[in-house]
């Protein structure tokens, strides 16, 4: 169990004195602290009462230091910043010390333009500040204040509090590939955190790792503050931003794959929709030949595709041609002149060119030449060769198809043996 972090600070000197220390959890470091300061007081510098302060090093319970019984301390508000601001104090010194034990100048809370620094120091070859940020800092608030600094220091080294994912030390380690943390021991010692950048595929959410070093390891340099991690560090860093972009590389290679083996997937879906959506065309325009063929063959003849007029018939010159109809049923009307008289009369009737050559016929045949003329020109475009005469007109020398062909009313086909309208 910890100790509640204002029982664990006190100023030494006075009531008003910036000087803290922060006791020591171990009871023999307690009692050495006690033994050296002897008087401790609640610090009116940070908002404390001013009153002198018991250090309580007895007994089964953690050291402490607390008000005297009677006391009630008007300083203490919120704790949490409170003991920020002992934290503060104590670094600083903790800082002042380590820093005079080297042999250099230091000045706390030094006032520049437009601020103060909490810790500025002269080595005899530059000068430097340290800024202890224990609480929140925006990165914009870090730069224009490193900026402020950087006017009269050779390096501005900022000590944040104990480091965290997205804090102020991580964002600071990844702009400037270092970052430094300050922590005090369960003995009250000030000690510095140098982190560097880690990638560790078991925990996606650590970004950075700490070495810790006492103060007294630790010195300043042409880069600033300088710990036993530094080096190594940077290092670190260097190895891991390396690391990263092939990382990040090999990242891009494989969503690269991905997009490709994507689009190859797309691609074939989309050929073999297009096949498919072909064959179907294909299936739909066999369909329709065969519903076009099947109509021709009732149109031109018995039903039977084969049953189409041979090339033969094709006339020798460009007659028009009037749709073919079927012969007639025989057994339903007789092919005989006496029904052809009743069913078309000849009345007025007569061919283009009017009846010339009709008495190269007998006289017999004339009136049946006149309606076998009618019925090809109007009635029939193609049929057997019997029915170019009347069954009640007997014609055995065929005299009548004759006359027909020589007046250029017919044709025949190569066999003789059917007739088509010229
Ligand atoms: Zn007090």
């Amino acid at each position: 169990m910890s100790i509640d972090p204002c029982r664990r600070y006190a100023a030494i000197g006075g009531p008003d004195s910036t000087h803290a220390v922060a006791m020591p959890s171990d009871h023999g470091r307690a009692r050495d602290l006690k033994a050296a300061w002897v008087r401790f007081w609640c610090s009116t510098a940070i908002g404390g009462c001013g009153t002198e302060l018991t250090a309580r090093v007895s007994g089964d319970r953690i050291p402490h230091f607390a008000h005297r019984s009677g006391v009630r301390c008007t300083g203490l508000g919120d704790p949490r910043s409170h003991a920020l601001a002992w934290e503060h104090l104590v670094m600083q010194h903790a800082l002042q010390r380590w820093l005079e034990s080297l042999g250099y100048d230091v000045e706390l809370e030094r006032k520049v333009v437009g601020g103060r620094v909490d810790v500025h120091v002269s080595t005899g070859v530059g000068e430097h500040v340290l800024e202890v940020q224990r609480s929140p800092l925006s990165v914009h608030r870090r730069v224009s204040r490193t900026e402020l600094y950087s006017v009269d220091a050779r390096t501005v080294s900022w000590l944040w509090d104990s480091p965290r994912r997205d804090g102020e030390a991580d964002l600071q380690l990844r702009s400037d590939g270092i970052a430094f943390t300050t922590r005090l021991d369960e003995a009250g010692v000030v000690q510095v955190g140098t982190l560097w950048r880690v990638h560790d595929p078991a925990d996606p959410a650590k970004s950075w790792d700490v070495g810790y070093d006492d103060l007294d390891t630790c010195d300043l340099d042409q880069h600033g503050l300088r710990t036993s991690h530094r080096t190594f560090a940077l290092q670190a860093t260097r190895i891991f931003l390396e690391e990263q972009q092939e990382r990040d590389a090999q990242e891009a290679q494989r969503r690269a794959q991905e997009r490709a083996q994507q689009q190859d997937a797309r691609r074939q879906r989309q050929e073999a929709e297009a096949r498919e959506a072909q064959r179907k065309r294909d299936r739909e325009q066999q369909e329709l030949e065969n519903v076009r063929a099947r109509l021709a063959a009732v149109r031109d003849g018995d039903g039977s595709p084969h049953s189409r007029p041979p090339a033969e018939w094709m006339p020798p010159s460009p007659v028009a041609r009037r749709p073919t109809q079927p012969p007639p049923d025989k057994v339903v009307a007789p092919h005989t002149l006496a029904i052809a008289r009743m069913q078309r009369p000849l009345g007025e009737w007569t061919p283009p060119g009017g009846w010339v050559g009709l008495d190269e016929l007998p006289e017999r045949l004339h009136e049946s030449a006149k309606h076998l003329t009618l019925w090809v020109r109007e009635r029939f475009g193609a049929s057997g060769l019997d029915d170019l005469q009347w069954d009640d007109v007997p014609d055995p020398e065929r005299e009548q198809v004759a006359w027909l062909l020589r007046r250029g009313y017919i044709l025949l086909n190569a066999k003789g043996n059917r007739w088509l309208r010229a």
